[in-house]
């Protein structure tokens, strides 16, 4: 942990050289202080459901939501089915608009409960190897859990300290879940309220996990150098066993890795991992920067594929993101599956006080499908014996996996041209005209639908000729899966302290016009190429692009024209045009713990058990904006309900319309786009940015300007304003070929016009919106509808003015 001493300067300011000073204080030193002596604390300490019903109801008031329902039946109880149709109640008395905004908080909920599963699962296992007193340790920070302290006031500085904030996070879960029950919340708007709760309770569950993890497991703290791991399906060298595990929670690979590393096995088995405990298992021991032991296969949308190319020979399973059908297709293979935690058993045998010879007996004979294993040190053991025994049974008893080419061709030829597969596949792929292509001989469209297909099966169970059309585009896409290697950045943890120093001031300005970060799942509505090209553009902007999960995995599949991966190209250190991977999905909370860190570090604002105050600075001061194009799992909605409730926008992918409800604001409804000056209480015209807190984007051409335009905040200063009101422009120029219909509308003065356009767009103004231009000093002498004031204080928080 970085500290700053306290002392005194003997030497002239104009002596000092390189030294960072922010006003008042030399941050660190403060916080030490504080630390020592007791913290003072805001008015929110461990909220109940209700205690920050205000802030939701404050922001809510903006952004209304808008209800998509997916149908418009309830069956929640044994009243029903109630037909709820043209709103009408159900037989508790439940209308539409509530019964929508249950399911989506019931979404929120089970995303936040399998987060804080996974961290009560870890903390456990964690505290069982190294004692409640472990000592956390992320990095370079002195707020080593901003949510935790932001929601709960608590500063952990051991596992046992989080123990109890866990205990907290899981009480909520409980009562918001209680919530959801017939006859309890009658109101919509209360039921968003409870979702923003879970969604900001999410946040603090998901911390734990990872700073757990990064305490104890020898992961990268805070660091910008953080090793390049191997990824996708073509870095995988099938010629070697090869055992793969699929999941969220490391905490049995550990072991595993261990005994590899200890018997020598690491250049003898292949080890790689689907979805985040791929990514988890890369951190593992790569806090000195070593070389991560394991390769990451990909997402969710690879976990079928990997395992009908027949490559692994074992299968480990933990938790969350994992297809219900592995152990079926698995067996198909003759790939043993190890599932290690009780969330996902599949109905094998608890193995786990059986001798290894036993298990190892029944699984190499095929006698049992899998076992379930709860005992990680015998996991580590058994595991990788049992890769080199399957390996070889396996060979020998030469397991087919795709088709050949002749059964390529012969499965083309018995496609009828029905188009069911279409109709059943969630992204309509063209696979009919592919088959047509294939049956010619032409491989090339499906090359094409391996990416953009996320390997559901849906069309297989649709196909009336039974073709196995995931193997089919398997099988033909073999030359483009063979160049599937890419580098991803091993997921770095929190940012540090330091970091926020040098950018907060940049974030806050607009200077650096803003954090863009791409998170979330794989089901992506055209691809995975689509991540590489917006984190790319926004890259080439300046913006800080900040990754995880799945979305950090596509990333590094894809390279640039001079050869790299964009991991390869940006520094991964938070500032304008750095790219950093925090890590898994529960490193998100890395993401809104950087902008409470702003809001500590840089304007020095108390975060302990004060929410509400550090939303309301966030909304209306730090340009953020989150990214879920491929969102599909429960996590990804309560990911983005967190950031809602903490004033960062989200846009999700097409595919988000199905959580059934967006928070969108009206920007043409004036009176919703003032807040108070906190310097007098007074009223303050802003602009309508961000525009909503959660919406769905179709194309990533209609989401580029969006991005820019979300990040502007009120607080921005001329030159601020003017660089992303400079991208917003272009952005909408490049992806839409038009102007932005609103652009003036974020003009304050003059200084903040793009300045290589600066005389064109003072034409327009006075042409089209009858602005008065003084030409000879190229000024704005009247139109703005706000005026620019670089002091000004916004806030929706009537309290912390000081007239109020
Ligand atoms: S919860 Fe209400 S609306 Fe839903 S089925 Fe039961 S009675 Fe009908
Ligand atoms: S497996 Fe692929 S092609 Fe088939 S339905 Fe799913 S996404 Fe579509
Ligand atoms: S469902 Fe089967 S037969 Fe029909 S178009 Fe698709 S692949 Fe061909």
């Amino acid at each position: 942990m970085s500290e700053l001493t306290t002392g005194k300067f003997s030497m002239a300011i104009s002596d000092l050289e390189n030294v960072q000073i922010t006003i008042n204080n030399i941050v660190g030193a403060i916080e030490k202080e504080a630390d020592e002596i007791d913290v003072e604390m805001g008015p929110t300490v461990k909220p109940g459901v209700s205690s920050l019903r205000d802030w939701d109801h404050n922001i809510l008031e903006r952004y209304n939501p808008v209800y998509t329902p997916m149908c418009d039946q309830c069956c929640y109880c044994t009243f029903g089915p109630c037909d709820l149709s043209g709103n009408k109640e159900g037989a508790c008395g439940i209308d539409l608009a509530g019964h929508n905004a249950r399911e989506f908080m019931l979404r929120v909920i089970t995303g936040a409960a399998a987060h804080s599963g996974h961290g009560r699962h870890l903390l456990h296992h964690l505290i069982g190897l190294y004692g409640k007193d472990h000592p956390l340790d992320v990095g370079a920070t002195n707020i080593i859990a901003p949510n935790v302290q932001l929601v709960t006031g608590v500063s952990p500085k051991t596992l046992g300290d989080l123990d109890s904030v866990l205990s907290y996070v899981e009480e909520q879960i409980t009562q918001l879940l209680a919530a959801v029950h017939v006859g309890q919340e009658g109101a919509s708007i209360d039921f968003e309220s409870k979702a923003l709760h879970g969604g900001m309770i999410d946040h603090v569950g998901m911390e734990i996990s990872d700073i757990a993890q990064i305490s104890c497991l020898d992961f990268p703290k805070s660091d910008d150098e953080a090793p390049l791991a191997d990824i996708g399906m073509g870095c995988l060298d099938a010629s070697k066993p090869t055992l793969i595990v699929i999941g969220h929670n490391v905490a049995a690979v550990t072991d595993i890795i261990d005994y590899m590393e200890e018997k020598g096995l690491n250049d003898k088995i292949e080890l790689g991992g689907l979805c985040c405990t791929a990514l988890d298992m890369t951190r593992y021991k790569t806090g000195d920067r070593t070389l991560p032991r394991a390769k990451v296969v990909g997402t969710l949308a690879k976990e079928l594929k990997t395992i009908r190319s027949g490559i692994p020979d074992v299968i480990i399973v933990d938790e969350q993101c994992i297809r219900a059908d592995v152990l079926k297709e698995a067996s198909k293979l003759m790939i043993p599956v190890i599932t290690t935690n009780d969330k996902v058993m599949y109905g094998l045998k608890d193995r786990s006080n059986d001798s290894i010879e036993d298990i190892l007996e029944d699984l190499t004979t095929g006698k049992e499908k899998g076992a379930l294993m709860f005992d990680y040190v015998k996991l580590g053991e058994l595991a990788p014996r049992l890769t080199m025994m399957m390996s070889e049974i396996r060979k020998q008893k030469g397991i087919k996996a795709l088709p050949t080419d002749e059964e390529l061709k012969e499965l083309a030829d018995k496609c009828v041209h029905c188009l069911k597969c279409e109709v059943a596949c969630p992204n309509s792929l063209p696979i009919s005209e592919a088959m047509t292509a294939l049956s010619e001989g032409d491989l090339s469209n499906f090359e094409v639908l391996h990416d953009q297909c996320i390997a559901c099966g849906r069309c297989e169970f649709a196909c009336p000729k039974d073709i196995d059309i995931v193997n089919v585009i398997e099988k033909s896409s073999q030359r483009v899966i063979s160049e599937e290697v890419g580098k991803v950045r091993v997921g770095r943890g929190p940012i540090s302290d330091p970091e926020i120093r040098e950018e907060g001031v940049n974030l806050v300005l607009g200077t650096t016009p803003g954090i863009v970060a791409l998170v979330g799942c794989s089901n992506y509505p055209d691809g995975t190429r689509d991540l590489f090209t917006i984190a790319d553009e926004m890259l080439r902007r300046s913006y800080i692009v900040v990754v995880s999960g799945c979305s950090a995995m596509d990333l590094g599949m894809y390279k640039g024209e001079d050869g790299m991966t964009l991991y390869e190209k940006y520094p991964a250190r938070f500032k304008s045009g750095g790219l950093l991977n925090t890590g898994s999905c529960v490193s998100n909370a890395h993401i809104t713990g950087a902008v409470i860190k702003v809001a500590s570090i840089f304007a020095q604002k108390n975060i302990s058990g004060n929410y509400e105050e550090i939303a309301d600075y966030t909304l209306n001061r730090v340009g953020a904006v989150g990214v879920a194009w491929g969102a599909y799992s429960q996590k990804a909605a309560s990911i983005g309900t967190g950031c809602s409730r903490l004033g960062i926008p989200v846009i999700l992918g097409p595919h988000g319309s199905k959580y059934r409800r967006a928070l969108i604001a009206k920007p043409y409804e004036e009176d919703k786009w003032s807040v108070y000056d906190a310097r007098n209480g007074s009223k303050m015209q802003i602009p309508a940015a961000p525009d909503y807190l959660l919406t769905t984007a179709e194309t990533v051409e209609e989401m580029m300007p969006m991005l820019a335009k979300s990040c502007i905040r009120p607080s921005d200063n001329n030159m601020g304003r003017m660089i992303k009101l400079t991208h917003y422009i272009e952005l909408s120029q490049k992806y839409l070929g038009i102007m932005p219909e609103d652009w003036y509308k974020f003009v304050r003065t003059e200084t903040d016009l793009p300045l290589a356009k600066r005389e064109k767009l003072l034409k327009i103004l006075e042409k089209e919106h009858g602005w008065e231009i003084d030409w000879k000093r190229k000024k704005i002498l009247s139109g703005p509808a706000m005026k620019s004031d670089v002091s000004a204080q916004p806030t929706n928080l009537k309290r912390l003015c000081k007239e109020a």
